[in-house]
């Protein structure tokens, strides 16, 4: 069901207003930390898909308004400033494309700002600056439209193609 689109806007608004600012989220996720893996016991009981069934849908209501999430099974966002990468139109996880605009506009969508310029200035923002130069493995869509809280507990987020023994941080590439 499409939202009206004032509803749409405001809450646009909200997500930049929390976003630009991360404090917030970073408290909440380092909370998610804690508490995630208070899921192990139910996982162990009922099983990954079962689990998985129930907190898709919380997950999904919690994280699509404030980081307009995907649904990737993989969430990056900490490593990211917050700043959801799957909303880049060419969804791409380790940085910008060479199109960004000199005002710092996306070359696809051209009203919208480039997700990963945004990303940058806000992970400074964040204690995980330093997690901006992370090489982050390429999607694995076999983890699409699944909880990515549940695929973080049992690290089967972890399992991915392309995170082998290479370099995982630019750190290791170009030097600090
Ligand atoms: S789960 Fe994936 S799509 Fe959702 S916020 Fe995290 S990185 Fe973005």
């Amino acid at each position: 069901m499409n939202r009206p689109t004032g509803e749409r806007t405001r809450c646009r608004r909200l997500r930049s207003l929390l976003q630009d600012r991360p404090g917030f989220l970073v408290f909440m996720w380092r909370r998610a930390e804690r508490i995630l893996p208070r899921l192990k016991r139910p996982l162990d009981r009922f099983g990954e898909e079962r689990v998985a069934a129930w907190v898709q849908p919380v997950e999904e209501i919690v994280k699509k308004p404030l980081f307009d999430c995907r649904m990737c099974g993989q969430c990056i966002l900490h490593f990211t400033g917050m700043t959801c990468p799957m909303t880049c139109p060419k969804q791409l996880r380790n940085g910008p494309c060479g199109g960004v605009a000199l005002d710092g506009t996306c070359e696809v969508v051209r009203e919208m700002e480039c997700v990963w310029v945004k990303a940058i200035e806000r992970s400074a923002a964040t204690p995980y600056a330093e997690d901006m130069g992370r090489l982050n493995p390429p999607v694995d869509w076999r983890l699409n439209d699944t909880a990515a809280w549940v695929t973080y507990v049992t690290e089967r987020d972890q399992i991915t193609t392309g995170i082998g023994t290479g370099p995982h941080h630019v750190s290791a590439v170009i030097g600090p």
